[in-house]
């Protein structure tokens, strides 16, 4: 019997790094990764033309909206946008419209999302207002819990020390772990509230506010709470020297704690900011050239652990709000990650090694997605092919994605994604989207 499909003529990458093989698909599954003679006949071949083979890659800060907040992005945009930048599983914010905090929410998001997705999704949830429900939301299927310190999303105030202890705990037992936005709110609030008494409207202001020393005491606060609970800390879109600081010594004390960063903060400083204007602002902010070496020196060293998008879309009148404190923070990702990120390999910044390490491997560990995030026999046929040296030039109006605008419209990047294989189905060739929804999955 022939297997479904043979990829032939690739670089794949395995445990033993970059290999000349081909890869055989029968049904949702690889059943070898061999040479060519060695490959079981299968009904459809296709020939790779050298290309380089990843596990299918992970972006684990994804917020594809849709319910009430569809008008933004919903499950359908927002996976062709992850299946276009070679992105095969997402992993869902809870800020939505209801917001996932319940065993019902999550149940309700789930079951919309699963007709209309393209690519993989997993799913985090907000702390539930009852802390007896978060073992149910575990067993339904929420990979991680989100925590924002920045304002209250869930059950819980995030500045109640007791009340984060008990839920920290109860997710402990789940071993599930938790993510956290780290800005202190009360710091922020008040010095929005001095600033806007001064008629400050402007980003100056909005980077005032929104502080490195904000961004560190939330993050000194959250990860000696969570030590205290035994459970795993993911500390998102880390964004200052400061901020790594505190992590790598909380590493080196032996806390279970992990760290995110995202593109836009690796490759943008607030200059790009005060050039882009409110459509380019995100939180935490853009910060300043040292803060960005940092991050690259730190994640060379293999001390961040992964890179997500924090895919985060508005509508352009959100983004275009008169004063800076109602424009809506976050930019489109999904599409420009993966272009970004091998430009920076072909520049030498970052081995393919490394690149799989941030953005399959240890999102797969972390959240513990089963039979993804590597190739080999047995694993989900999960594969995002890269042309290392194909140019293109980004173009923000061409996005999947509802939000076509990105800081970083019109970079030229090299190195792109070719295919995406979602499941063992080809679900984009060149930039073309070819599968229909329902080839992703719910990644429980
Ligand atoms: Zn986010």
């Amino acid at each position: 019997m022939p297997v479904d499909t043979v990829l032939h003529n690739a670089k794949v990458y395995t445990s033993r790094g970059l290999v000349e093989a081909g890869i055989a698909i029968d049904h949702d599954r690889i059943v070898k990764i061999a040479k060519r003679p060695n490959l079981p006949k299968a009904s459809c071949q296709i020939d790779l033309k050298g290309s380089i083979a990843l596990p299918g890659i992970i972006d684990s800060h994804v917020h594809l909206r849709d319910q009430e907040l569809a008008y933004k992005e919903d499950f359908t945009s927002g996976t062709s946008a992850a299946a276009a930048g070679g992105i095969t599983t997402v992993i869902d914010m809870p800020n939505n419209q209801p917001t996932t905090m319940s065993a019902e929410a999550l149940r309700e998001r789930m079951q919309l999302a699963e007709p209309k997705i393209l690519v993989n999704v997993a799913f985090n949830s907000a702390f539930p207002t009852h802390l007896r429900e978060i073992p149910e939301i575990a067993k339904i299927g929420a990979v991680g819990f989100k925590l924002y310190l920045s304002q209250q999303i869930g059950g819980i105030n995030p500045d109640d020390d007791q009340a984060l202890l008990e839920a920290f705990k109860a997710v402990r037992h789940t071993k599930a772990p938790i993510a956290v936005h780290a800005e202190d709110r009360t710091m922020i609030e008040q010095k929005q509230k001095k600033l806007m008494k001064q008629r400050r409207y402007d980003l100056e202001a909005f980077l005032d506010a929104h502080s490195f020393d904000a961004e560190e005491r939330a993050i000194r606060r959250i990860t000696q709470l969570s030590r205290k609970s035994g459970g795993h800390l993911h500390i998102s879109h880390i964004s200052s020297k400061t901020g790594v600081n505190i992590v790598l010594k909380a590493k080196k004390l032996g806390f279970d704690v992990t760290c995110e960063v995202t593109p836009h903060h690796l490759l943008l400083t607030y200059k790009n900011l005060k050039k882009g204007g409110n459509t380019a602002l995100e939180v935490p902010p853009l910060r300043g050239p040292s803060d960005v070496a940092y991050l690259w020196r730190n994640l060379q060293k293999g001390l961040v652990d992964t890179i997500a998008s924090d895919h985060a879309p508005h509508s352009l009148k959100e983004k275009n709000a008169e004063s800076v404190w109602d424009v809506k923070p976050g930019i489109a990702g999904l599409e420009t990650m993966l272009p970004l990120l091998l430009t920076q390999v072909n520049k030498g910044r970052l081995t393919i090694k490394r690149l799989v390490q941030l953005t399959c491997e240890n999102p797969a560990r972390i959240y513990r997605v089963k039979d993804r995030g590597n190739l080999k026999k047995g694993s989900i046929a999960d594969i995002t092919v890269i042309d290392l040296r194909k140019e293109h030039r980004i173009d923000a109006s061409s996005f999947h994605s509802k939000a076509k605008f990105s800081p970083f419209n019109g970079w030229k990047t090299k190195g792109m994604p070719v295919k995406t294989f979602v499941n063992g189905q080809l679900a984009m060739e060149d930039g073309a989207i070819v599968s229909k929804p329902r080839v992703g999955r719910i990644v429980r």
